[in-house]
């Protein structure tokens, strides 16, 4: 019989409680405190001699110095198998609905529900054979879950080759059911369910070997695929002061991004904003397939009124999850919303563990978590050749909209991609409001690259002249310089901003970028007869109105065809020939 490993409370600051204990207890386990009617979640940070540290998870009212801590020899960890996908937890795996029902959205103190359900049954599907070896991560069967074979694997942990003793019949099992039975190098036989655990804070590394992110991610916002490309396995990062579109644009993204499964991490904005995601997710439907988009999709949300320890863990619960699907050969979209709030719980807790702080009262290891955490996104090929991504897009919401600071910059050095929100473009609702010149991207697009060096130049240009007219007026400003600015308020009008609420234009497949993007160069590339400044300006306006309406239409649709001609009728018009 194992002795249980308990402690005793020795001090309670905020969330963090001091344990003394008298047998080992690890970094990162898992304890309960009692408060005598009540076990609160706790996890370990910090080990001193006989001291633990541990972030309560939960409001810690009533816990007193000399109370009780039990600890568990287990690692914070996730529950993985068939039934994530459409699911919405809190940051420790707890499903909200289920909580919803008994005891409104949000958590009563030192309730944990079971990640999974435990009674539904699952069509499973055996894949390997028996006699076979076979590895961490390697498939035992498969169930239907959604759209997707979801595979059964070997444990991730279970790395050494292990000999397939017996695998079961094709039917229908719970989760807990045993589906194969292995044996491991030493002789011993090991049962396997469709469940694993998994702890969040390890990255899960079943695989043969991390690829280089090279294919673009379509998005479907041009800006965004034209300008500023994420790629499938890459990150990005998505900073904006309040109100800028930071949440709209990840609506937007879950919705049309071509990837398998997203995954939302609502971590800690206002406490209506993630009911809110609550509410409006599960309305969206999914443009491939006409069904819920939460058929594939799994949320985890935190709001400020939670506990900050659980806003850490959501996070890790969310990339864990990402992994998971990843190893399944499908490729996964993680966004996190907002970054902010997890960074903010850090600050606290090293406030409260008295730890050195850095800038702004950050712990001085802020940018290795951060990097840390994005360090889990990738392409990997798996050990059956397929590949499979995380992705991850992170939002930042720093304080006045400030890109300066710590969390914003401790990100920046560590994506591929910058989508930095424009206050002034939100208020001017010049939307996605992703600022045009100062924005970036380290992956390849759709586009070709020198096309979209030369669209960025005219707008470069067109913004220098608009705001030099805001000197010396129009009068002072030349034809050629007023053409420019002309030019690149156009790119602005018809490219870089995308209605999000037409059925068409929101969504901008890669085909009709290259098409777009292609003949709207050729229109900034034709040198233009214009004398006066008037007549230009109406021009614009013109030609504004019609690609605006040619973005509205279907490719396959026969006033396509016609809108281009009259567009192109148009501008053959004021062309100079000379
Ligand atoms: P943030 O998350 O940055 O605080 P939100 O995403 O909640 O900001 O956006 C705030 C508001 O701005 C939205 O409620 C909406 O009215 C408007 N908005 C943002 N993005 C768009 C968009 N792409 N199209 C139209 N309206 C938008
Ligand atoms: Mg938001």
């Amino acid at each position: 019989m194992t002795e249980t490993n308990v402690g005793t409370i020795v001090g309670v600051s905020g969330n963090l409680v001091k344990v003394k204990f008298d047998h080992p207890v690890m970094q990162n386990e898992v304890g309960y405190a009692s408060t005598g009617d009540a076990d609160l979640k706790a996890e370990v940070i910090r080990v001193r001699g006989n001291i633990a540290d541990l972030q309560v998870f939960e409001d810690t009212t009533d816990l007193r110095v000399g109370g009780q801590v039990s600890f568990t020899g287990e690692l914070l960890s996730v529950e993985l198998g068939p039934g994530l996908l459409g699911s919405i937890y809190d940051g420790l795996q707890n499903p909200l609905p289920d909580l919803a029902a008994e005891c409104g959205y949000f958590l009563q103190r030192g309730k944990y529900l079971p990640g999974l359900n435990r009674s539904r049954e699952w069509t499973f599907k055996p894949v390997a054979k028996a006699g076979e070896t076979i590895t961490s991560g390697g498939t035992l069967g498969t169930v239907p879950e959604g759209i997707f074979d979801h595979r059964i694997m070997v444990p991730f942990r279970w790395t050494e080759p292990h000999t397939v003793v017996s695998i079961a019949a094709a039917g229908s099992y719970t989760v807990d059911q045993v589906v194969a039975t292995l044996k491991d190098p030493r002789g011993q036989e090991k049962q396997v369910t469709m469940v694993q655990t998994w702890p969040v804070k390890m990255p899960i590394k079943a695989y043969a070997e991390r690829l280089r992110p090279a294919d673009p991610l379509v998005t479907q916002v041009r800006i965004i695929d034209t300008f500023f490309p994420v790629a499938r396995g890459g990150t990005y990062c998505i900073p904006g002061p309040f109100g800028a579109g930071k949440t709209v644009l990840q609506q937007i993204t879950s919705r049309n991004a071509d990837v398998d499964i997203v995954i939302v991490a609502a971590c800690g904005e206002r406490a209506g904003e993630v009911v809110e995601t609550l509410r409006e997710f599960p309305e969206l439907t999914d443009p491939r397939t006409g069904k819920s988009l939460m058929e594939r999709t799994l949320i985890i949300c935190n709001t400020s009124s939670m506990p900050v320890a659980a806003r850490e863990a959501s996070v890790y619960t969310a990339v864990t999850m990402a992994e998971y699907y990843r190893q399944m050969g499908l490729h996964v979209l993680l966004l996190a919303d907002s970054t902010s709030r997890w960074a903010q719980a850090l600050r606290e807790v090293s406030g409260r563990l008295e730890e050195i702080p850095g800038e702004e009262a950050f712990p001085a290891y802020l940018e290795s978590v951060i990097a840390s955490f994005y360090e889990r996104g990738g392409v990997v090929k798996l050990k059956d050749g397929s590949t499979g991504s995380v992705t991850i897009g992170g939002t930042v919401s720093p304080a006045g909209g400030n890109f300066e600071e710590p969390v914003t910059q401790s990100t920046l050095k560590v994506v591929g991609a910058f989508h930095g929100l424009s206050r002034e473009r939100s208020d001017a609702r010049r939307y996605p409001a992703i600022h045009p010149l100062e924005s970036w991207s380290k992956y390849e697009g759709v586009a070709d690259t020198e096309g979209v060096a030369y669209a960025r130049n005219i707008l470069r240009d067109g913004n220098e002249v608009s705001q030099m007219m805001k000197v010396v007026g129009e009068e002072g400003t030349s034809i050629d310089d007023f053409l420019m600015y002309l030019k690149g308020e156009y790119v602005d009008a018809v490219y870089l901003q995308q209605d999000a609420f037409d059925p068409v234009d929101a969504a901008a497949p890669a085909d009709r970028q290259k098409y777009f993007f292609a003949r709207i160069q050729k229109i900034l590339k034709t040198r233009m007869n214009f004398s006066e400044k008037d007549a230009a300006r109406s021009f614009f306006q013109r030609l504004t109105q019609m690609t605006k309406d040619w973005n509205r239409i279907p490719m396959d649709a026969p006033e396509f065809k016609a809108k281009e001609s009259e567009i192109e009728q148009a501008v053959t018009e004021v062309t100079d020939y000379a």
